[in-house]
Protein backbone atom coordinates (compact mmCIF):
# COMPACT_ATOMS: atom_id res chain seq x y z
CA UNK A 1 0.00 0.00 0.00
CA UNK A 2 2.98 2.44 0.59
CA UNK A 3 3.99 2.00 -3.07
CA UNK A 4 0.05 3.53 -3.77
CA UNK A 5 0.36 6.27 -1.06
CA UNK A 6 3.60 7.34 -2.57
CA UNK A 7 2.01 7.68 -5.67
CA UNK A 8 -1.08 9.44 -4.70
CA UNK A 9 1.59 12.58 -3.16
CA UNK A 10 3.39 12.39 -6.18
CA UNK A 11 0.90 12.84 -8.29
CA UNK A 12 -1.08 15.30 -5.95
CA UNK A 13 -0.20 18.50 -7.61
CA UNK A 14 0.20 17.32 -11.04
CA UNK A 15 -3.84 16.19 -10.97
CA UNK A 16 -4.37 19.98 -11.54
CA UNK A 17 -1.37 20.86 -13.49
CA UNK A 18 -0.53 18.19 -15.96
CA UNK A 19 2.28 17.02 -17.45
CA UNK A 20 3.08 15.32 -20.57
CA UNK A 21 6.62 13.83 -20.36
CA UNK A 22 8.30 11.56 -17.61
CA UNK A 23 10.49 14.29 -16.55
CA UNK A 24 9.16 16.13 -13.54
CA UNK A 25 9.97 17.13 -9.99
CA UNK A 26 8.78 13.72 -7.69
CA UNK A 27 8.18 16.37 -4.92
CA UNK A 28 7.85 19.45 -5.89
CA UNK A 29 6.44 22.45 -2.81
CA UNK A 30 2.34 21.81 -2.28
CA UNK A 31 3.23 17.63 -2.82
CA UNK A 32 0.60 16.22 -0.19
CA UNK A 33 -1.28 13.09 0.80
CA UNK A 34 -5.14 13.44 -0.62
CA UNK A 35 -7.95 11.05 -0.38
CA UNK A 36 -6.41 7.99 -2.21
CA UNK A 37 -4.01 8.16 0.56
CA UNK A 38 -6.99 8.28 3.24
CA UNK A 39 -8.92 5.86 2.33
CA UNK A 40 -6.55 3.83 1.75
CA UNK A 41 -5.66 3.74 5.11
CA UNK A 42 -9.13 3.30 6.28
CA UNK A 43 -9.37 0.05 4.23
CA UNK A 44 -6.18 -1.17 5.50
CA UNK A 45 -7.48 -0.14 9.28
CA UNK A 46 -10.90 -1.80 8.09
CA UNK A 47 -8.97 -5.30 7.50
CA UNK A 48 -6.57 -4.83 10.91
CA UNK A 49 -9.25 -4.17 13.20
CA UNK A 50 -12.65 -4.93 12.58
CA UNK A 51 -13.17 -8.24 13.74
CA UNK A 52 -14.45 -7.13 16.64
CA UNK A 53 -16.77 -4.92 15.57
CA UNK A 54 -19.65 -7.29 15.00
CA UNK A 55 -21.27 -6.02 11.97
CA UNK A 56 -21.13 -7.15 8.10
CA UNK A 57 -17.81 -6.73 6.01
CA UNK A 58 -20.19 -3.58 3.99
CA UNK A 59 -21.00 -2.23 6.92
CA UNK A 60 -18.05 -2.00 8.35
CA UNK A 61 -16.04 -0.89 5.37
CA UNK A 62 -19.00 1.86 5.10
CA UNK A 63 -18.32 2.97 9.14
CA UNK A 64 -14.92 2.79 8.69
CA UNK A 65 -15.12 5.60 5.42
CA UNK A 66 -16.99 7.67 7.10
CA UNK A 67 -14.40 7.84 10.32
CA UNK A 68 -11.86 8.62 7.67
CA UNK A 69 -14.15 11.13 6.17
CA UNK A 70 -14.54 12.80 9.13
CA UNK A 71 -10.53 12.82 10.07
CA UNK A 72 -9.92 14.54 6.55
CA UNK A 73 -12.19 16.38 5.30
CA UNK A 74 -9.97 18.39 3.25
CA UNK A 75 -8.09 15.86 1.98
CA UNK A 76 -9.91 16.39 -1.47
CA UNK A 77 -12.90 14.03 -1.37
CA UNK A 78 -14.99 14.35 -4.71
CA UNK A 79 -18.38 15.92 -3.74
CA UNK A 80 -20.49 12.74 -4.53
CA UNK A 81 -18.11 10.95 -1.78
CA UNK A 82 -18.40 13.77 0.54
CA UNK A 83 -22.29 14.05 0.77
CA UNK A 84 -22.25 10.04 1.05
CA UNK A 85 -19.58 10.72 4.20
CA UNK A 86 -21.86 13.45 5.39
CA UNK A 87 -25.32 11.89 5.56
CA UNK A 88 -26.45 10.51 8.95
CA UNK A 89 -27.77 6.82 7.17
CA UNK A 90 -25.60 4.64 5.19
CA UNK A 91 -27.14 4.90 2.17
CA UNK A 92 -26.04 3.18 -1.25
CA UNK A 93 -24.71 5.24 -3.79
CA UNK A 94 -23.99 3.79 -7.39
CA UNK A 95 -20.93 6.09 -8.14
CA UNK A 96 -18.75 4.70 -11.35
CA UNK A 97 -16.07 6.78 -10.08
CA UNK A 98 -12.53 5.77 -9.71
CA UNK A 99 -12.77 6.12 -5.81
CA UNK A 100 -13.32 2.62 -5.53
CA UNK A 101 -10.25 1.52 -7.40
CA UNK A 102 -8.12 4.04 -6.01
CA UNK A 103 -8.38 3.10 -2.58
CA UNK A 104 -7.94 -1.37 -2.42
CA UNK A 105 -4.53 -1.50 -2.91
CA UNK A 106 -4.12 -2.90 0.80
CA UNK A 107 -7.13 -5.73 -0.56
CA UNK A 108 -4.68 -7.00 -3.36
CA UNK A 109 -1.64 -6.97 -0.32
CA UNK A 110 -4.06 -8.80 2.31
CA UNK A 111 -5.67 -11.86 0.57
CA UNK A 112 -4.41 -14.89 -1.03
CA UNK A 113 -6.86 -15.75 -3.51
CA UNK A 114 -8.87 -14.23 -6.31
CA UNK A 115 -11.91 -15.55 -4.66
CA UNK A 116 -11.21 -13.94 -1.32
CA UNK A 117 -10.20 -10.73 -3.16
CA UNK A 118 -13.08 -10.25 -5.20
CA UNK A 119 -15.61 -10.81 -1.71
CA UNK A 120 -13.70 -8.24 0.16
CA UNK A 121 -13.56 -5.57 -3.00
CA UNK A 122 -17.20 -6.12 -3.35
CA UNK A 123 -17.91 -5.50 0.07
CA UNK A 124 -15.32 -2.75 -0.04
CA UNK A 125 -17.83 -1.36 -3.05
CA UNK A 126 -21.16 -2.31 -1.76
CA UNK A 127 -22.01 1.22 -0.12
CA UNK A 128 -20.18 4.13 -2.12
CA UNK A 129 -19.84 2.22 -5.61
CA UNK A 130 -22.84 -0.24 -6.14
CA UNK A 131 -22.12 -0.35 -9.70
CA UNK A 132 -20.43 -3.09 -11.96
CA UNK A 133 -17.83 -0.69 -13.91
CA UNK A 134 -16.67 0.80 -10.65
CA UNK A 135 -16.04 -2.77 -8.75
CA UNK A 136 -15.00 -4.32 -11.86
CA UNK A 137 -11.93 -1.72 -12.14
CA UNK A 138 -11.65 -1.93 -8.16
CA UNK A 139 -11.41 -6.30 -8.67
CA UNK A 140 -8.84 -5.31 -11.64
CA UNK A 141 -6.18 -3.14 -9.81
CA UNK A 142 -6.40 -5.28 -6.51
CA UNK A 143 -6.24 -9.05 -8.49
CA UNK A 144 -3.29 -6.60 -10.39
CA UNK A 145 -1.87 -6.41 -7.45
CA UNK A 146 -2.19 -10.08 -6.47
CA UNK A 147 -0.58 -11.38 -9.82
CA UNK A 148 2.15 -9.33 -9.10
CA UNK A 149 3.11 -10.17 -5.66
CA UNK A 150 3.20 -13.85 -6.44
CA UNK A 151 5.58 -12.51 -9.18
CA UNK A 152 3.61 -13.81 -12.66
CA UNK A 153 5.34 -12.27 -15.20
CA UNK A 154 4.30 -9.01 -17.06
CA UNK A 155 2.79 -10.14 -20.15
CA UNK A 156 0.86 -13.16 -17.73
CA UNK A 157 -0.62 -10.39 -16.38
CA UNK A 158 -1.74 -8.19 -19.15
CA UNK A 159 -3.61 -11.40 -20.51
CA UNK A 160 -5.42 -12.39 -17.37
CA UNK A 161 -6.52 -8.54 -16.74
CA UNK A 162 -7.56 -8.23 -20.57
CA UNK A 163 -9.47 -11.55 -20.36
CA UNK A 164 -11.18 -11.60 -17.55
CA UNK A 165 -12.02 -7.72 -17.44
CA UNK A 166 -11.82 -6.89 -21.08
CA UNK A 167 -9.45 -4.08 -20.78
CA UNK A 168 -8.20 -2.51 -23.91
CA UNK A 169 -4.48 -1.03 -22.63
CA UNK A 170 -2.90 0.47 -25.29
CA UNK A 171 0.13 1.83 -25.27
CA UNK A 172 0.77 5.18 -23.04
CA UNK A 173 2.47 6.80 -26.41
CA UNK A 174 -0.84 6.23 -28.61
CA UNK A 175 -3.33 7.76 -25.72
CA UNK A 176 -1.22 10.57 -23.81
CA UNK A 177 -2.01 13.25 -26.47
CA UNK A 178 -5.52 12.96 -26.05
CA UNK A 179 -5.81 11.85 -22.82
CA UNK A 180 -8.11 14.29 -19.89
CA UNK A 181 -9.21 14.40 -16.87
CA UNK A 182 -12.06 12.32 -15.87
CA UNK A 183 -12.30 9.98 -13.20
CA UNK A 184 -14.42 7.58 -14.60
CA UNK A 185 -13.30 3.79 -13.79
CA UNK A 186 -12.97 2.48 -17.20
CA UNK A 187 -11.17 5.62 -18.12
CA UNK A 188 -8.62 5.71 -15.72
CA UNK A 189 -7.71 2.20 -14.32
CA UNK A 190 -6.51 0.73 -17.77
CA UNK A 191 -4.01 3.38 -18.39
CA UNK A 192 -2.94 2.73 -14.48
CA UNK A 193 -2.43 -0.97 -15.64
CA UNK A 194 -0.85 -0.07 -18.36
CA UNK A 195 1.90 2.24 -17.17
CA UNK A 196 2.92 -0.44 -14.47
CA UNK A 197 3.57 -2.90 -18.03
CA UNK A 198 5.78 -0.29 -19.72
CA UNK A 199 7.65 0.29 -16.63
CA UNK A 200 11.22 -1.51 -15.18
CA UNK A 201 10.98 0.10 -11.94
CA UNK A 202 8.94 1.33 -9.23
CA UNK A 203 9.91 5.00 -10.12
CA UNK A 204 9.46 4.61 -13.70
CA UNK A 205 6.08 3.30 -13.03
CA UNK A 206 4.81 6.27 -11.16
CA UNK A 207 7.09 8.69 -13.83
CA UNK A 208 4.73 7.10 -16.45
CA UNK A 209 1.74 7.06 -14.29
CA UNK A 210 1.75 10.50 -14.34
CA UNK A 211 2.94 11.55 -17.79
CA UNK A 212 -0.66 10.24 -19.01
CA UNK A 213 -1.92 13.33 -17.23
CA UNK A 214 -5.79 13.02 -16.22
CA UNK A 215 -6.51 12.10 -13.30
CA UNK A 216 -2.67 12.05 -12.02
CA UNK A 217 -2.79 11.30 -8.40
CA UNK A 218 -5.67 8.71 -8.69
CA UNK A 219 -3.29 7.01 -11.52
CA UNK A 220 -0.12 6.95 -10.12
CA UNK A 221 -1.75 5.58 -6.78
CA UNK A 222 -3.16 2.25 -8.45
CA UNK A 223 0.28 2.15 -10.69
CA UNK A 224 2.23 2.35 -7.63
CA UNK A 225 0.13 -0.70 -5.71
CA UNK A 226 0.76 -2.66 -8.44
CA UNK A 227 4.41 -1.20 -8.75
CA UNK A 228 5.42 -2.06 -5.11
CA UNK A 229 3.78 -5.34 -5.45
CA UNK A 230 5.83 -6.52 -8.91
CA UNK A 231 9.13 -5.00 -7.81
CA UNK A 232 9.23 -5.17 -4.36
CA UNK A 233 11.28 -2.20 -3.92
CA UNK A 234 10.60 1.38 -3.42
CA UNK A 235 14.45 3.21 -3.97
CA UNK A 236 14.67 4.91 -0.30
CA UNK A 237 14.67 8.67 -1.05
CA UNK A 238 11.26 8.13 -2.73
CA UNK A 239 10.19 6.40 0.36
CA UNK A 240 11.66 8.51 2.98
CA UNK A 241 10.32 11.88 1.29
CA UNK A 242 6.70 10.57 0.92
CA UNK A 243 6.85 8.99 4.34
CA UNK A 244 7.33 12.37 5.98
CA UNK A 245 4.54 13.61 4.27
CA UNK A 246 2.28 11.90 6.47
CA UNK A 247 0.71 11.98 9.91
CA UNK A 248 1.49 9.67 12.45
CA UNK A 249 -1.64 8.33 12.71
CA UNK A 250 -1.45 7.20 9.34
CA UNK A 251 2.08 6.56 9.34
CA UNK A 252 1.12 3.73 12.40
CA UNK A 253 -1.58 2.07 10.28
CA UNK A 254 0.88 1.82 7.10
CA UNK A 255 3.79 -0.04 9.58
CA UNK A 256 0.91 -2.16 11.54
CA UNK A 257 -0.15 -3.31 7.89
CA UNK A 258 2.97 -4.07 6.31
CA UNK A 259 4.25 -6.09 9.43
CA UNK A 260 1.20 -8.19 9.67
CA UNK A 261 1.55 -9.31 5.80
CA UNK A 262 5.07 -8.97 5.34
CA UNK A 263 4.94 -6.78 2.80
CA UNK A 264 7.67 -5.67 1.10
CA UNK A 265 9.21 -2.49 -0.27
MG1 LIG B 1 -7.00 12.37 -4.73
Amino acid sequence: MIGAILGDIIGSTYEWNNVKHENFDLFPIGSRFTDDTVLSVAVADKILNSQNAKINDRSAYAMWFKQYYKRYPHAGFGQMFSSWANSKTIQIQRSFGNGAAMRISVIGFAFSSIKEIKREVNASCFYTHHNLEAIRGAQAIAISIFLAKKQLGKEEIKKFIQKVFKYHLPPLDDIRNGYVFDSRTSYSVPPAIEAFLESDSYETAIRKAISIGGDSDTIACMTGGIAQAYYQHIPKEIYHKGNYLLDIDLRKIVKHFNEKYHVEY
